[in-house]
């Protein structure tokens, strides 16, 4: 995409590419990790690429840590050379985050894949930063709870952690910033470092954990989590609701969270999006704005909270309830939100997505949707609309021909715009994607010069010589 390719250009022109590792220093790496260190030029491809529409950016070498010491040795050796250092989860993340704008020694977190501990008296694990958010609960299968957060991807709970991610579940049980308790985190001097203490909370000192949290691997390699766990309800329902306008779905969900519903889950679809989903899992759901919702509690509570929701949405001109209860039946209702972004990426053949991830203050949401519902329309766009809305976010997927770069400067324009239009409501340029090479240009405008400095005195202070993911978040 033109205009996006030319972000991962303007930062290697601002800082010019490093050294590459010496060839003495990849030999220490190989000494140390033998078949674990990789220079093939697939590999090297796979971890400068993320989901994001830039062209893949690799870096010079890959090293499969197994524990933390590893990664401490790994930061050692390149801290001595100034080498880049970029952790690597799964590479989900859809801003440019994992791009190797200046080279360097990506460091993949896979094989650091223990679960370490699973505290049911606690309600917490400690994981190995690799773990994924489906090895997390695939492991905890049996005991009682589970790890809510889920942003779609099957993450790594390292790459969460890092761009502070959330997900459907979040309106109930909180973003990934909500469900940490510590870290183990490698600093640019190669310590390995606890951020906390297991205990719930704490007034000691300056809170290390949030600031790992969201940084993008800019600040630290994070090498082991401790989160919290959540009791599986005793019952949970799903239901599907469709409304005339979007405006009608949005406000439904705003008053039923002002009323006191606790929504499991609140997911907003436009028209389009459901007829992108229809086509993609053979479903016949009505092609207008619809909602998918969860509710979870006793079969009492499920039962007031549904009637409070139905009076809601009849207020709203909602149609029918589409109800399920048991786990297939729910999974069943819900797979066409679940396949939404890639069902989307089907309605024009040959496209890529620029992905928006607009968030607002929940008064905000309604006119916000409206007002860029419009813009869609005045600018011929084709952009389907779908978000966590109980968290008044919502992501827009602008289409494009990759090869036109007409289509692709449009699609940049609409996201500048989108960003201003959620800042001048009070919101933020990302609710849970994070920064990546792809809004750095927008963190001035939300957090002020002021603002923008204070991180920039926090990178220095944490990492003096801008070794790690470096061209990322801020630059120096
Ligand atoms: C279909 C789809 C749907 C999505 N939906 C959502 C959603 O609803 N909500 C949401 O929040 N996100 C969503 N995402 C984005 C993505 O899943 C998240 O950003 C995810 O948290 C990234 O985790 P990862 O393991 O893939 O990290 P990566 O992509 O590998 O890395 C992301 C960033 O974290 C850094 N990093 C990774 N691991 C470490 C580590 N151990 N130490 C230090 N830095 C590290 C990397 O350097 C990079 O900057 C979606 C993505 C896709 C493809």
């Amino acid at each position: 995409m033109e205009a996006v390719m030319n972000d991962a250009a303007r930062v290697k022109a601002q800082t010019p590419r490093r050294r590459a590792p010496s060839a003495a220093l990849l030999e220490r790496l190989r000494q140390r990790f033998g078949e674990r260190l990789s220079t093939s030029q697939a590999t090297l491809l796979q971890h400068g690429s993320d989901e994001s529409s830039y062209l893949p950016q690799p870096p010079d070498a890959v090293v499969y840590v197994q524990g933390s010491e590893e990664a401490a040795f790994v930061v050692r050796q390149c801290a001595a050379e100034r080498v880049p250092v970029i952790g690597f989860g799964t590479g989900s993340s859809v801003e440019g985050h994992v791009l190797a704008v200046q080279g360097g020694v990506c460091v993949d977190f896979s094989q650091m894949n223990q679960v370490l501990a699973i505290r049911p008296n606690d309600l917490t694990a400690t994981v190995q930063a690799g773990v994924t958010r489906g090895q997390l609960n695939a492991a905890l299968a049996g005991s009682g709870f589970f790890f809510s957060v889920d942003p779609g991807a099957d993450a790594s709970i390292g790459g969460m952690v890092a761009t502070a991610a959330s997900g459907t579940n979040t309106v109930r049980y909180g973003t990934m910033r909500d469900n940490l308790v510590s870290l183990t985190v490698v600093t640019a001097d190669g310590e390995v470092v606890r951020t906390a203490s297991r205990a719930r909370k704490s007034s000691a000192g300056y809170n290390l954990t949030q600031l790992y949290c969201g940084c993008e691997g800019t600040l630290g390699l994070i090498c082991e989590v401790t989160v919290r766990l959540h009791p599986h309800p005793e019952a949970c329902a799903a239901a599907v609701v469709s409304f005339p306008t979007v405006r009608d779905a949005v406000d439904s969900v705003i008053d039923a969270i002002q009323l006191g519903v606790p929504l499991a889950r609140a997911e907003m679809l436009d028209a389009l999006t459901l007829r992108a989903v229809n086509a993609h899992s053979r479903t016949t759901l009505p092609e207008s704005p619809t909602l998918f919702l969860e509710f979870c509690g006793s079969k009492a509570q499920i039962d007031a909270q549904a009637e409070l929701m139905r009076e809601v949405v009849d207020s709203h001109g909602g149609g029918a309830f589409e109800w399920a209860l048991r786990p297939e039946e729910r999974s069943r209702l819900w797979t066409p939100r679940h396949h939404a972004y890639f069902a989307c990426l089907q309605l024009k053949a040959g496209s890529r997505s620029l992905t928006t991830d607009a968030c607002v203050p929940l008064s905000e949401l309604a006119a916000c949707i409206d007002e860029t519902q419009a813009d869609v329309a005045a600018h011929g766009l084709l952009a389907p609309i779908f978000g966590h809305v109980g968290d008044g976010n919502f992501h827009c997927l602008v289409l494009v021909d990759p090869e036109d770069p007409a289509q692709n400067e449009a699609a940049e324009a609409f996201s500048r715009r989108l960003v201003q239009r959620s800042l001048d409501h009070g919101g933020t340029s990302t609710g849970e994607h994070g920064v990546g090479l792809h809004k750095m240009r927008y963190l001035e405008d939300e957090h002020g010069t002021p603002g923008v400095a204070l991180m920039r005195a926090i990178k220095k202070a944490l990492d003096p010589h801008d070794i790690f993911n470096p061209g990322k978040v801020v630059t120096p």
